[in-house]
């Protein structure tokens, strides 16, 4: 197979606290939530894998970008080139040597969903300012427990890639599009920046108001495809029902057949937790019927999908 996008989807239970909280001065942290659940950003999540592909590459300087200060060298820079960016300076538009002002990230990243109603609280904490005037103020964190919901896309073609977007005015506006990438990297170094960030995606546990805080956040069950175009139709695959707690199985049986029927392949792994889903053997038996591989746990998932996405 040509692969064309890779997909992970997961659902994870995680401890109590607020982990959008932190970001930023304020004495009030109320938890973001959706309805009565909370969820985690994407931009928070986004960082948080950021951080752990920081930490996994070799030479810090070749993932050394901000949100706030891109040097668009695709080439160079693993945070460019997989994360995106968007120059707000005016650049020499004319200058052939210029990166273009912006760029489309390969990757896509989900919010965090909690998924069950479960309790809120509220931590009285003291902030410890390291500023000179360090009265201690009390804060309020609203905190609470939860299973997460999330995912990533990554378009895999698009790594290391630049879509030329040159528009040929001759052209009527029904004729099919076909997309043209100028590639700025070898395929090896596009295998390796694969591993890298499905290795980060794993690893991505420094979420905001982690730096004194430890929260489990690898995912406890796990579902990884590797696909000959890119959807995202993976990311639908784990659905809870929120009265019994257990996975809609019906429903991941009809998303593993959708892959199926475009010859995706599909991995599937977890880490026992009765507070993630009540039907474990019931998923991983029909995941399996349905011709996803079952592995021994969410690290091989991760492993085995980073493996087929970049074998050739
Ligand atoms: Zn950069």
């Amino acid at each position: 197979m040509s692969v064309k996008a890779l997909g992970i989807t997961f659902l994870t239970d995680v401890d109590l606290g607020n982990h959008n909280a932190g970001e930023g001065g304020s004495q009030l942290a109320d938890l973001k939530k959706y309805g009565n659940r909370p969820y985690i950003s994407g931009q928070a999540y986004r960082r948080a894998i950021k951080e752990a592909l920081r930490d996994q590459v070799d030479d810090p300087d070749t993932a050394d970008c901000s949100s706030r200060y891109a040097c668009g060298e695709i080439a160079d820079c693993l945070i460019c080139d997989l994360f995106g960016y968007m120059n707000t300076d005016e650049f020499d538009a004319g200058d052939d040597d210029t990166p273009p002002v912006k760029r489309t990230a390969p990757l896509r990243v989900s919010k965090l969903l909690g998924q069950y109603d479960r309790p809120k609280t509220t931590d009285m904490i003291l902030q410890q300012d390291e500023s000179e005037e360090a009265d201690n103020r009390i804060g309020y964190r609203e905190i609470t427990q939860n299973v997460y919901h999330g995912g990533v896309m990554l378009d895999v073609e698009a790594v290391g890639r630049r879509e030329q977007t040159d528009v040929d005015s001759d052209r009527a506006h029904d004729e099919i599009f076909q997309r043209e990438f100028e590639s700025e990297i070898t395929s090896a170094e596009r295998d390796a920046r694969v591993e890298t960030l499905v290795a980060s995606v794993r690893s991505a546990t420094n979420l905001a108001g982690q730096a004194r805080h430890m929260a489990d956040f690898m995912p406890d069950l796990v579902v990884g495809a590797v696909l000959p175009e890119y959807n995202q139709r993976l990311q639908n695959a784990l659905n809870l029902d929120t009265e019994s707690e257990e996975l809609v199985v019906a429903q991941l049986e009809s998303v593993l057949a959708d892959i199926d029927a475009v010859d995706g392949e599909v991995w599937i792994g977890g880490t026992h937790n009765p507070d993630v889903i009540g039907n474990w053997e019931a998923v991983f038996e029909r995941a399996a019927d349905a011709g996803a591989t079952v592995c021994d746990g969410v690290a091989e998932c991760f492993d085995s999908v980073a493996e087929a996405a970049t074998e050739t």
